[in-house]
């Protein structure tokens, strides 16, 4: 084991802070990786706040699922990783590897699935800590390559916000012609603007936000519907053949799901710590289905890497050092960030 710089919540009421944490020392199959940059995702402040009843969260809690860094070191069988290049770490950093949605490369269904942070940890026993940290100790097998021509601080959030509106937008067969409601412009939200408008759907931005409606269509929205505003909505009732809703906090999912057409589906991607309240008519008129996804396989997440490449995409960032973090929070909370937060670890060397 060896001592790592990490950022910490020790309980729900706590903000984060600076502490030391132990790492495992790399195995044959891992990849020792410098955390350059890490974004900060909703679920980070869901998860330190144990806002989950479904994921009780175990303090101290070092967030970070968002990670892009560089290879310091590489274990005796690493084969596709070697030192100094750039590698990036999502949500998940071991599964099963034999079950059915292994073998299929779904490992983020799989039922032994290890996530990035406040997951058991396989190798030390304890708890997995996340990449609030100087570095991370991941098996070869969960460590994506970046394309070079990616900005490394924009392209640390597509490991979560982009693999997780990537692979819904996929799966319901998103393309030219199809008409695609993306809820909420946050960090998840802006990235499913962004690909929704890549695929060739006519897009459509809905937000609580009315000084966000310029910047949506520069990121590609060709409407957008300010949600607080009936009229505008009902404009919208029943044309949509996919919503991907991206909302981090309670709300009415009924308004959107009336805005379906016959058999649309409406995917939540979004996890408010509150159950959604839905009126069976909203579904049983229009033969309508509701959903959720979670975050995408490795192989999946790859391919959203190499479609960034080829399309130029990242996020747009708000550069921060790690000793901003909490008051990025607290700004996460009042929607206010364009449009996500990613910490230069660098920052970390001074503490
Ligand atoms: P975020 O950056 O905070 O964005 C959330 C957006 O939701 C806000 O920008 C805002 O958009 C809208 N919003 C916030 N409060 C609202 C309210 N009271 N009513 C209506 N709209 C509201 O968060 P994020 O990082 O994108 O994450 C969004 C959610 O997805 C979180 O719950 C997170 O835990 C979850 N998540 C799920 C997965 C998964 O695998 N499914 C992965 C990552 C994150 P406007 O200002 O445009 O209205
Ligand atoms: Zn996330």
């Amino acid at each position: 084991m060896y001592n790592a710089k990490a950022y910490s919540a020790t309980s729900e009421t706590s903000p984060v802070s600076s502490t030391i944490i132990a790492r495992r020392d790399p195995t044959p199959n891992d990849v020792q990786i410098e955390v350059l940059f890490c974004g900060i995702c909703h679920s980070d402040l869901h998860q330190i706040r144990n806002e989950w009843s479904a994921m009780p969260t175990v303090y101290p809690c070092v967030p970070g699922h968002e990670i892009l860094g560089r290879v310091t070191k590489t274990g005796s069988a690493v084969t596709r990783f070697k030192t100094g290049d750039l590698a990036a770490v999502g949500c998940l950093v071991d599964s099963c590897g034999v079950c059915g949605e292994c073998k299929l490369s779904l490992e983020q269904f799989c039922q032994n699935a290890t996530l990035t942070y406040n997951s058991p940890d396989k190798h030390t026993g304890g708890v997995t800590y996340g990449g609030y940290s100087d570095s991370i100790v991941v098996d070869q097998r969960f460590v994506l390559k970046v394309p070079s021509n990616l900005d490394p601080a924009g392209a640390a959030p597509l490991l979560c916000a982009g693999i997780t509106t990537y692979s819904p937008l996929h799966h319901w067969g998103v393309t030219t012609g199809k008409k695609v409601g993306i809820v909420g412009l946050g960090g998840l939200g802006h990235m499913g603007v962004k690909f929704a408008h890549a695929l060739g759907a006519h897009v459509v931005l809905f937000t609580t936000s009315p000084g966000k409606k310029e910047d949506a269509h520069r990121l590609g929205a060709d409407e957008v519907v300010v949600s607080r505003n009936a009229n505008e909505m009902a404009k919208h009732a029943g044309s949509f053949d996919f919503i991907l809703d991206a909302v981090s906090a309670d709300h009415d999912i009924n308004a959107y799901l009336n805005l379906l057409r016959r058999d649309g589906n409406l995917t939540l991607i979004g996890a408010p710590s509150k159950p959604l309240g839905v009126a069976a008519f909203s579904l049983v008129f229009g033969r309508r289905s509701l959903s959720g996804s979670p975050i995408g396989g490795i192989a999946e997440t790859q391919e959203m890497l190499d479609f960034c490449g080829q399309h130029n995409i990242t996020a747009d960032v708000e550069v921060i050092p790690i000793q901003k973090v909490n008051e990025a929070y607290d700004r996460l909370l009042k929607s206010d960030v364009k449009y996500r937060f990613s910490i230069d670890m660098a920052s970390l060397k001074s503490e």
